[in-house]
């Protein structure tokens, strides 16, 4: 039986790519290890959203190149977004690579492997399968309670700073059916939460031939039996429709917390990211959403140091932090990435620059968050425990605002929802007591 090991680079979708090449390993006799030094092959799924994502695979790949020098039978494989973007320019670099394939061809792995294993000469195969959305691939999930679903692949938006409709292709949904067919399994299996994933959630169903957007696909979810929460990443402020905004008020499953990346607070850089909305368009959903939903958490990504961000530009953005008072941000500086439009911008600014922008917009969070969260400071919430928390032996979950919540309890809680009264409060979690 051989073994492998996975190591993931990136985001959620990643984690799900992963997931997926697990279970079809598993499924043809290949087992699972903790370490890369126990395995026969090691899968790298690779990011390259930005250049330090990049710079942290290639490290990783220098690690594995010594370890092969010891294991000269162990594979190694390159899959996920750099293996669409180089292809066979990673056995240029890195000759001891055995295989390398694209997110859209991991439904072959099988046949890849095989081939890896019995020649000598490495397999490179991007080549995309259309039909990639319509695939029923096993998955093997790190986790009993919450389970990621793709709803949607790839990307048809093309903002200015972005590889990922490069790497990842025309955006496709998946067969509604298929989808709620894959949550119910779930649900029957005992998981508690699902987080339909997508590129661009608000724009389900373009293109499927059914008449399903995305607010009637969450209805469907919400049909489910036994599932409790529903969650979804990401949404595009543009396509976030009244009729989303409704159902996210009245369906009972659907978490009151929502990921709206608006990526920068200026209309000039707005207009150039070709993010297609402005400012006023943005605040105007999220006042519409907080009118509907008053208790909703709200997460947002930005961008700093932009090409021509100018010191106006970031001032707008703080503003918007401000005003908007999110309950967290995921904060990013700028990165060059192949064959994207923003590389032949002019005025690109320094490192140092990005690098005193980004500390400032995360300092400027940082007391928003630390002052948001106290108001939970009393209330009682509802709290799915999904595992033990790092600190202190106590468990850990999440409120349907997706706040984390530490609290003492007995392990056989987990996989329970339970209400907790907050006693007390921090940046990155709350902790309380749990009611009886
Ligand atoms: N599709 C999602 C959306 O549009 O909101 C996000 C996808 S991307 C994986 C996650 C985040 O990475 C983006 O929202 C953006 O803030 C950030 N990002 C993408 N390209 C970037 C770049 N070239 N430099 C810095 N951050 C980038
Ligand atoms: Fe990238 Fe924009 Fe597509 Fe998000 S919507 S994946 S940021 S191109």
């Amino acid at each position: 039986m051989r073994s492998f090991h996975i190591i993931t680079f990136g985001c959620q979708m990643n984690e799900h790519d992963s997931e997926r090449m697990t279970g079809i390993l598993r499924d043809r006799g290949c087992a699972p290890v903790q370490d890369a030094e126990d395995a026969d092959m090691v899968i790298l799924n690779t990011c390259s959203i930005r250049e330090k994502a990049e710079q942290k695979f290639y490290s990783e790949l220098g690690r594995l190149k010594q370890l092969k020098v010891e294991k000269p039978h162990m594979k190694i494989a390159v899959a996920g977004c750099i293996a669409q973007q180089e292809g066979a320019n990673i056995l240029a670099r890195a000759p001891y690579v055995d295989m390398v394939f694209g997110p859209s061809d991991v439904a072959r792995l099988s046949v890849m492997i095989e081939t890896a294993f019995s020649r000598r000469s490495p397999v490179v195969d991007t080549s995309g399968d259309p039909e990639y959305h319509r695939k029923r691939i096993p998955t093997s999930r790190g986790d009993k309670i919450k389970a990621w679903v793709s709803i949607m692949y790839g990307c048809d938006n093309f903002c200015t700073y972005c590889v990922v409709p490069y790497l990842r292709g025309k955006e496709c949904s998946r067969p509604s059916e298929d989808i709620v067919n894959e949550v119910s399994e779930l649900a029957q299996q005992g998981y508690k939460e699902v987080t339909l994933l997508g590129q661009n959630v608000n724009s389900y169903g373009k293109g499927l031939g059914q008449d399903v957007d995305f607010p009637a696909l969450l209805r469907m979810v919400n049909d489910v039996p036994d599932l409790e929460r529903i969650r979804f990443v990401t949404s595009h402020p543009r396509d976030l429709s009244d009729g989303l905004i409704d159902a996210v008020r009245d369906l009972p499953k659907v978490c009151e917390s929502l990921h709206l990346p608006v990526q920068s607070g200026s209309d000039n850089i707005l207009h150039v990211m070709n993010r297609r909305y402005t400012r006023a368009d943005y605040m105007g959903k999220v006042k519409k959403l907080r009118d509907a939903v008053p208790s909703i958490t709200l997460t947002t990504d930005i961008i700093v140091g932009f090409p021509g961000e100018s010191a106006k530009d970031f001032e707008a953005t703080k503003k918007l932090l401000e005003e908007v008072q999110y309950d967290g941000i995921f904060a990013f500086k700028y990165s060059k990435r192949p064959g994207t439009a923003a590389l032949k911008l002019s005025g690109h600014l320094t490192e140092s620059v990005k690098e005193s922008r980004l500390t400032e917009v995360l300092a400027l969070q940082r007391e928003i968050t630390i002052q948001k969260n106290k108001a939970y400071i009393g209330m009682h919430m509802d709290v799915l425990i999904d595992g033990k928390s790092k600190k202190g032996g106590k468990l850990s979950g999440r409120t349907r605002g997706n706040k984390v919540v530490n609290v003492a309890g007995p392990r056989s809680l987990i996989g329970s929802l339970v209400t907790v009264r907050i006693t007390a409060t921090g940046v990155n979690s709350l902790s309380g007591e749990i009611c009886e």
